[in-house]
């Protein structure tokens, strides 16, 4: 079992887990950021990087949340998926300044919780 990614991260997606992630398994959802299943290699160094607790070992993901299990892996059945592999946080960063770029549009639709 991979681990998951769910719901806190809509309106953070700040890319902290990347630059962490030995074998660059996450890939950019619509709204949360999405790790491959079968690329995981469930070490775990993701999991404590995110400021907003949005990151679960399968077999820990809150009751409220488990539907994110099948979020994570659906758009990874059948081999190719098109998403792009996710940056670098830095690079998120630098992008998200310039206008109409996928990050700058990201926090227009999700804009940061409060
Ligand atoms: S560190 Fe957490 S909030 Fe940031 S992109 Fe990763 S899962 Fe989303
Ligand atoms: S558990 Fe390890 S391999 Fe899996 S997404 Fe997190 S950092 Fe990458």
């Amino acid at each position: 079992m991979a681990y998951i990614v769910a719901e806190p991260c809509i309106g953070t997606k700040d890319h902290a887990c990347v630059d962490v992630c030995p074998v660059e398994c996450f890939y950019e959802g619509e709204d949360i950021i999405l790790i491959h299943p079968d690329e995981c290699i469930d070490c775990g160094a993701c999991e404590p990087e995110c400021p907003v607790t949005a990151i679960f070992e399968a077999t820990q993901v809150p009751e409220q949340w488990k539907d994110y299990i099948a979020k994570n892996a659906d758009p990874f059945k059948d081999g190719g998926h098109g998403l792009p592999v996710s940056v670098q946080k830095s690079v998120w960063e630098a992008q998200r300044e310039e206008e109409g770029s996928v990050a700058n549009l990201y926090y227009k639709k999700y804009p940061k919780k409060e």
